[in-house]
């Protein structure tokens, strides 16, 4: 038996071929760049960064070192400046030159339906950088000089706060979202349609648009909401594609986060696809972030829901004039973007990408603008009857945002 598991092993073992370089893609993004290989079979990547110059080292062992070629066709892009590479040892070594020091970051993914296995090397400017090499050296106010009443500048900034509308564009970079049969991407769909509807709210003397991506790079689903907090945002709106796997299903849908669990099978599924986006932020979401989620679900079913669930209805039914709904109701999912306890939230599935009459619209600049149109349409008729209070003037620690339902203005 023991002859037998050994002529086996050395039969199969020269039909253990080397695993390739397939592809190098460099993405950028505002506060990162990110790189990711490409490889035909699973690797763990060595990472390290050297100084003088700046460079990132990655080592990507069993690979074949004929498959390098592949790196060289990469645009460097964002801190990436040059894309060197060669053999080492068993496998690959791409160097890469970057503007400066910068933190290396990498994690392996597992092959999806748009790609295979990938290496992802994720390169962020080193805040602990040497003094002269970036803004981040600005000299530190000495503590005296910031006047012990800094955390009520809120209150103050308070009372002529424009109304600022957080807009979420779907996906991005490496995470395409859903795909139409003719190519068309959700990422740059959600996107188009996302900076139309920034250029409107833009167009009102009291209100501010807050894209939490402006351009082809990813943005873990949590920051997106932690993006909208740092505005201040009054609302967010994420918009994106549907996608089903039977080419007649069509229509608008529009969701709020469920409080407790999926309710229908379809909403469950769809949460499961817009969630999985996540998967590319990296490793480290997990864990200590589901006792945050856990804890902002609870918060999150309040005030907020109702406003989220007006928000919502308003803007299905305006939709609802430029698009047939597949819901006529809105509907509840446990989307992750959604769940900023503060900031009533809303995504909306425009149309389906994988209907080819629908997709056809998604592509098109007019339609696009239809439906950036109608969202805006149900987003200001929600600030006109119930808009932020903006004569608060006493300037309160205990500041709750008041919603009052002013006349219009
Ligand atoms: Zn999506």
């Amino acid at each position: 038996m023991r002859w037998g598991i050994g002529l086996a092993l050395l039969f199969a073992a020269p039909l253990l071929q080397a695993a390739e370089l397939k592809d190098l893609r460099v993405w950028d993004g505002p506060d990162s760049t990110r790189v990711v290989f490409d490889i035909s079979a699973a690797s763990r990547p060595t990472v390290f960064t050297l100084a003088n110059p700046d460079r990132v080292v990655v080592d990507l062992s069993g690979l074949d070192a004929a498959s390098i070629k592949r790196a060289s066709r990469a645009l460097p892009k964002g801190f990436v400046k040059q894309i060197r590479s060669g053999p080492r040892d068993d496998g690959i070594r791409v160097v890469l030159d970057v503007t400066g020091s910068v933190d290396a970051k990498s994690f392996e993914l597992a092959p999806n339906e748009e790609y295979g296995h990938r290496v992802v090397v994720d390169l962020v400017r080193n805040s602990a950088a040497s003094p002269g090499d970036s803004e981040t050296a600005a000299p530190v106010p000495a503590p005296a000089a910031v006047p012990p009443a800094a955390s009520t500048s809120g209150g103050t900034r308070l009372q002529d706060k424009p109304i600022v509308v957080a807009i979420d564009a779907g996906h991005g970079g490496e995470d395409p979202g859903a795909r139409g049969a003719s190519g068309l991407q959700e990422k740059d769909v959600s996107l188009s349609i996302a900076r139309k509807l920034a250029l409107l709210i833009n167009t009102q003397p009291n209100m501010r648009a807050v894209l939490t991506r402006d351009g082809d790079y990813y943005v873990g689903l949590r920051q997106r909401v932690e993006i909208a907090r740092k505005h201040q945002a009054d609302m967010f709106v994420s918009v994106h594609c549907n996608a089903f796997t039977k080419r007649e299903m069509q229509g608008t849908a529009v969701y709020v986060l469920s409080d407790r669990g999926v309710t229908n099978e379809q909403a469950r599924w769809l949460a499961n696809k817009e969630n999985a986006a996540d998967l590319v932020g990296g490793v480290e979401l997990h864990g200590k972030d589901n006792d945050l989620a856990a804890v902002l679900i609870d918060l999150s079913q309040s005030a907020t829901m109702e406003a989220s669930f007006d928000i919502g209805s308003r803007i299905l039914r305006s939709m609802g004039q430029v698009n047939n709904l597949q819901k006529s109701d809105v509907q509840q999912a446990a989307f992750v973007v959604l769940k900023a306890p503060d900031i009533p939230s809303v995504l909306v599935e425009t149309a389906f990408i994988t209907n080819p009459h629908e997709e056809k619209l998604l592509a098109s600049e007019d339609y696009q603008g239809k439906l950036a149109a109608s969202i805006f349409t149900g987003v200001k008729g929600y600030f006109q009857t119930y808009r932020p209070k903006q004569q608060l003037v006493e300037v309160s620690p205990r500041f709750t945002k008041v919603a009052t339902k002013a006349a219009q203005d």
